[in-house]
């Protein structure tokens, strides 16, 4: 049976005594249970603060990016062997913010390469789903990714991430992220990657949570706004 995994994605938010505060805020509320698994992407210059933090708990982290290279003249980047020598587990790739705003597409080939899980984001545009294309569009997205990762498929997670669900209070009901996932899992089942964890992400709250995850292709959130208070992201992590 798959498990289930809760991610936060903290965004470009965050300082040192505030994150010192959010990181104590979850190790101390933080019970683990079966199947159940919690992270943590924080800011690049934080990582080693994460890494104090929450190296002795259940408590994963990682980064909300990679390079795709593994070193040289690539000014701002962070490579996937740089984070792991910060203990991340995880980096998200292809974040639909980093789509929009800096041009990003579907790397992840060089964070499993230096064993780290990329989180590959999915998802459509509200005139994309307007126009009847969301399922051309993710597919599209997955493909990119699979072409990208060969037979290491098995070691994605993905994230359904509707491009108009997130930061903006509007989420996909159960039913219409449920619909969506199970297009992706067929997907991935034709690459012997039936079982990965996929995700859903977009305006997640300890309110709708529980629906969410409920459903049989929902394997856990990826939270932006809901993971910068302790008590909303620990909430989200136990529905
Ligand atoms: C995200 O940034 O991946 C995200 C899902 O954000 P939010 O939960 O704020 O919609």
């Amino acid at each position: 049976m798959r498990g289930k995994l809760v991610v936060g994605n903290w965004k470009m938010n965050g300082g040192l005594a505030a994150n010192s505060a959010l990181l104590s805020e979850l190790i101390a509320g933080w019970k683990p249970l079966p199947s159940r698994q919690i992270a943590v992407c924080v800011p690049y210059p934080y990582l080693a603060q994460a890494a104090a933090a929450l190296g002795a708990s259940p408590i994963a982290w990682g980064a909300q990016d990679v390079s795709e290279h593994a070193s040289g003249a690539y000014t701002g980047e962070v490579s996937a062997g740089m984070l792991v020598e910060f203990g991340c587990r995880y980096a998200i790739v292809g974040h639909s913010e980093r789509r929009q705003y800096y041009g990003d597409t579907d790397a992840g080939v060089a964070a499993l390469a230096a064993g780290l899980t990329p989180i590959a984001c999915v998802g459509e545009t509200l005139a994309e789903r307007d126009a009847g294309a969301t399922m051309a569009v993710v597919l599209r997205q997955l493909q990119a990714v699979l072409a990208a990762v060969g037979a290491n498929a098995a070691k994605l997670v993905v994230a359904y991430e509707p491009v108009w669900a997130i930061g903006t209070g509007r989420t996909a009901s159960p039913e219409e992220a449920q619909a969506v996932h199970a297009g992706l899992r067929a997907r991935l089942a034709q690459d012997g990657a039936a079982d990965v964890a996929l995700l859903y992400g977009g305006s997640v709250k300890a309110d709708n949570a529980k629906a969410l995850f409920a459903m049989a292709d929902i394997d856990g959130g990826l939270i932006g706004g809901a993971a910068l208070k302790a008590t909303e992201f620990l909430a989200i992590a136990r529905a």
